[in-house]
């Protein structure tokens, strides 16, 4: 069954006529058509009764009826969208209709109010519920936006010298993805070098590469709408015993995250068993971030793998497992992966090696 012809299913079984969709990555994940209308208005109602309604700005309407197999209409930017969609829909007096909540903004809300005449209900838990499972279809395409990952980060190892800046190194990564024909980064690239890495969200700048030092990696691809996420942090010259005794501890943290995990445990557990590892060396409090986040076609999305999150882990769930010890102004390490739950066990979608490499 098409995840279209699910969502209609599950909306019926609650008694919903309608849905409305806002969020251009749920679309594409309905439709398999993506576009960013920035300001302007692009929804995909769906119905229990009648067949969907792709409406966007007829800029991006040829292309959509290339793709999608039902009506699509397209609106100029001198048309008034409402009235045209009120003119377009045969009933709108439904008595639930779902929209995303998490996405619609006021105005398109206020646009919508005076469409329909039913209870307004929350469709966000049950697209975050959909997606949470992935089809193989899908864990193929993250597989092939891991691999382009592996391309961009070793293109970084190719281009890391103490004359470049950790910019000069981001630029190479993103010239050289493009080249391949990569359309885009899937989150900005971050390099950060030396004490510049102790921070989390440290942000990359004119800084001259460290020796003796570590240098930390952490980016993304987008390829087909599904996109990748990793971690690699690597040693510039020698760096000292303190600083490979942080990166090890933070290393075995992960991987034995990834041994633990397999269908049948909690996200929490996952998150325990690498939080455990950190713990026990005495850097407990300078791990201060969930250990994982889903992935799919966002670069965060759900199951969470943190403290708290009960969530019992099934085959096909896609997530990250990116530990980290940030001790300020000293030294900062993170090793992330993102994989999907096996049957037994868990796969990884990039295959960078994570031994200490030296450069
Ligand atoms: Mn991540
Ligand atoms: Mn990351």
């Amino acid at each position: 069954m098409s995840k279209q012809a699910q969502l209609i299913q599950a909306l019926k079984q609650e008694g919903t006529g309608a849905a409305v969709l806002s969020d251009p990555v749920s679309i594409n994940y309905l439709t398999g058509f993506y576009s960013d209308p920035h300001e302007r208005l692009m929804l995909l109602f769906l119905f229990a009764d009648t067949e969907p309604l792709l409406f966007l700005p007829e800029l991006d309407a040829l292309r959509a009826k290339s793709i999608v197999d039902f009506p699509v209409v397209g609106y100029i930017d001198s048309e008034n969208p409402w009235a045209k969609i009120k003119s377009l829909l045969a009933k709108t007096d439904y008595s639930k209709v779902a929209l995303e909540f998490d996405h619609l903004n006021v105005s398109k809300f206020k646009g919508l109010e005076h469409i329909f005449s039913g209870q307004f209900t929350d469709l966000t838990p049950l697209i975050n519920q959909m997606r949470l499972i992935k089809s193989p279809d899908e864990i193929r395409k993250l597989l092939i936006a891991g691999g382009l990952a592996d391309k961009a980060v070793q293109i970084g190892f190719d281009h890391i010298s103490l004359d470049a800046c950790e910019t000069d190194i981001i630029a190479q990564i993103e010239f050289g993805m493009k080249k391949q024909g990569v359309d885009k980064m899937s989150f900005e690239t971050m390099v950060l070098t030396g004490s510049n890495a102790a921070n989390p969200h440290g942000i990359p700048a004119n800084n001259k590469i460290e020796n003796n030092s570590l240098l930390l990696f952490d980016l993304g691809v987008e390829s087909k709408g599904y996109v990748s996420d990793m971690t690699r942090t690597v040693a510039v010259g020698q760096p000292d015993p303190f600083k490979k005794d942080i990166y090890n501890i933070c290393l075995e943290a992960q991987l034995t995250a990834l041994d633990f995990i397999k269908p049948g445990v909690t996200a929490a557990q996952v998150d325990q068993a690498a939080r455990a590892v950190i713990e026990k060396a005495g850097y407990g409090e300078y791990f201060n971030h969930r250990l994982g986040h889903g992935i799919g076609m966002s670069v965060h999305e759900f199951p969470s793998i943190m403290a708290g999150n009960d969530l019992v882990l099934e085959e096909g769930m896609c997530f990250s497992v990116e530990p980290g010890i940030y001790i300020p102004e000293k030294v900062g390490v993170r090793i992330e992966d993102c994989g999907y739950v096996t049957k037994n066990g868990f796969e990884v979608f990039t295959k960078t090696p994570k031994e200490l490499l030296y450069f």
